[in-house]
């Protein structure tokens, strides 16, 4: 999928900025799955924080800490779909939509300025306990869990990313954001 496909069929483009479309960059990443095998994925960002990504991921392989998928979610098994996108425990970055929760902020997503790792493992939990993907269960025994102390955490912070998982009214364990 190249960067024109990987922006093509969002039913929310119409009230998306073409100023935001054109600044997003498809970056192409290689991980471990959690079959072992060395794969090679897409994540949509801001093409400002390209290398950021290109880094990080050159760190989850090196780590070989798994990562399920990268798919960009215009791909037709995911049809820009965050839902669908976290219960298949895939990774990704720009998404033109609403924030998580609704509420009329726009997400970091909207602008390419976010990206989520394996979000089946690690969930998003409302301040009302209300866990997302459903039925998904944060277990820190378990690779490709995101854990406080761990290279990926480290290497966001020193790029300057905040990390959902120290969020204190929410957590959003798999997001990591960078307003610019
Ligand atoms: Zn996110």
């Amino acid at each position: 999928m190249g960067r024109i496909e990987a922006l093509m069929g969002n039913p929310a483009r119409d009230q998306c900025p073409g100023e935001i479309l054109d600044m997003q960059a498809l970056v192409s990443v290689r991980y471990y799955s959690f079959d072992g095998l060395l794969h090679e994925g897409r994540i949509l960002v801001d093409r400002r924080l390209a290398l950021d990504i290109s880094t990080v991921f050159a760190a989850i392989e090196r780590e070989r800490f798994p990562v399920m998928s990268a798919i960009p979610v215009a791909d037709a098994r995911i049809g820009w779909s965050d839902d669908v996108s976290m219960a298949l425990n895939n990774s990704s970055g720009f998404n033109y939509r609403p924030i998580t929760g609704g509420g009329t902020k726009v997400s970091a997503h909207a602008l390419g300025q976010a990206i989520d790792i394996n979000p089946l493992l690690n969930p998003y939990v409302s301040p009302a306990g209300v866990v997302s993907p459903p039925g998904a269960v944060r277990d820190v025994s378990r690779p490709g869990t995101i854990l406080e102390n761990s290279f990926l955490v480290k290497l966001f912070d020193e790029f300057g990313w905040e990390w959902g998982g120290r969020w204190t009214d929410r957590v959003d364990w798999h997001h990591f954001e960078k307003r610019l």
